[in-house]
């Protein structure tokens, strides 16, 4: 018998990359799908519902009669219904949404960094996965054996984050941004410097620029507050960098991670600097065999010009798999101060990718080689 998996918020940023990932991979043979919607019940789904009407995602016994849940739909959808719904199903529970990250009754799903923690979840009868975040999730790609090896006493990054991370709306607005700002440079003489600056400045600065989603101008500029405030002058998403990676890895006590996360105008890419203090002077070489050995996504860079222009940005990252780090050198604080920078397309493996992979662990089978 297949297993009869419900999934919510398909037609979402992560929802979306999730079936083109799904259906890439082959995933969807041996399941038996079924579609929700929170806006459009009785709607035609998409190819997979095989012309079933879309069900209503707040319709618990619809819920209920699936073997898997995967949820893509949002924090305020899992806390409306997931509470409730345990209270009659005890199946799997799969969410993009950061509500459950920190329930001690779910896992944060990254399987390349912890998937021996996900399978003792899962034979001590573990049934909520919450994708982690994007930013936690894509740093640990990159560097989770420097903490593996209990290398890391602390750690700084600093983010440069996509707009995809806040969802399809504002990638919209970003690009709508832009266009403005291209057409009031274009009706200004090319050939001077200052005054193509100032009129993108002042249409920037215009109130006819849309700005709805992100509150600024993000097209030109950037914006140095993710999320919201939490008590101590960080941002939940600051707080989520050290909450998250410690979960994640078990680490016990915490290392403490930090930093300021700062969007910019880049469209799925989230990149970052990182400085970690080691608790060793360990060599480079010895530093670049440890990233290398992380997983098969990884790419050390070397720290060298051309291949930094080349292999570390978000242009050459985005819409694939790959995990590159590089510009890695010892900082001038002292030997054990270590700089590297990362890029990551943080739609697939900050968000769609670890939840494509839970499903596939959670039907018993090994993860697979991916394909991108
Ligand atoms: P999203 O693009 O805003 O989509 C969420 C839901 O909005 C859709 O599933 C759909 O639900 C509804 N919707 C309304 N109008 C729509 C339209 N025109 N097109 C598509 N969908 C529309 O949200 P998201 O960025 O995918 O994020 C979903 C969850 O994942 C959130 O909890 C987020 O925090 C988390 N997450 C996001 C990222 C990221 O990179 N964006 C990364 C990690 C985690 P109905 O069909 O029910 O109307």
């Amino acid at each position: 018998m297949s297993l009869k998996v419900g999934f919510i918020g398909w037609r979402g940023m992560v929802g979306s990359v999730l079936l083109d990932r799904m259906r890439a991979e082959g995933d969807f043979a041996g399941l038996e799908p079924v579609f929700f919607s929170t806006s459009q019940a009785g709607q035609s789904g998409p190819p997979e519902a095989k012309g079933a009407a879309l069900r209503a995602a707040q319709d618990l016994d619809a819920l209920s009669d699936c073997d898997v849940l995967v949820s893509c739909q949002g924090g305020e959808y899992t806390q409306t219904v997931y509470p409730r719904l345990r209270k009659q199903w005890s199946g799997y529970w799969i969410d993009a949404a950061s509500t459950l990250r920190m329930d001690p009754q779910a896992v944060i799903v990254l399987d390349p960094v912890n998937g021996k923690q996900i399978q003792t979840a899962l034979d001590r009868g573990i049934k909520t996965f919450a994708g982690g975040n994007c930013t936690v999730s894509l740093m640990l790609m990159a560097a989770a054996p420097l903490f593996q090896a209990g290398l890391v006493e602390w750690l700084i990054s600093m983010t440069y984050q996509a707009a995809s991370g806040a969802g399809a709306a504002k990638m919209l607005e970003l690009v709508q941004q832009m266009k403005e700002l291209s057409s009031a440079a274009t009706r200004t003489p090319a050939q001077n410097a200052l005054e193509v600056d100032r009129a993108m400045t002042e249409a920037q600065r215009s109130t006819e620029l849309p700005q709805a989603e992100f509150g600024a101008p993000l097209a030109g500029s950037l914006i140095p507050w993710i999320d919201k405030a939490v008590p101590n002058g960080q941002t939940k998403e600051e707080w989520k960098g050290s909450a998250e990676t410690n979960k994640i890895l078990g680490l016990e006590p915490p290392v403490p991670v930090d930093g300021i996360c700062v969007r910019v105008g880049t469209m799925r890419c989230h990149s970052q600097a990182l400085c970690f203090k080691l608790r060793r002077e360990v060599p480079l070489t010895e530093v670049e065999q440890l990233l290398a050995s992380g997983n098969q996504w990884v790419r050390v860079i070397p720290n060298e010009k051309e291949a930094s222009l080349h292999e570390l940005t978000p242009t050459k990252v985005s819409g694939t798999l790959s995990v590159p780090i590089g510009r890695l050198h010892k900082l001038n604080m002292g030997p054990e101060f270590l700089g590297a920078f990362t890029v990551g397309d943080q739609l697939l493996w900050g968000a769609a990718e670890p939840l494509r992979r839970v499903l596939r662990i959670v039907r018993g089978e090994k993860a697979v080689a991916s394909t991108v």
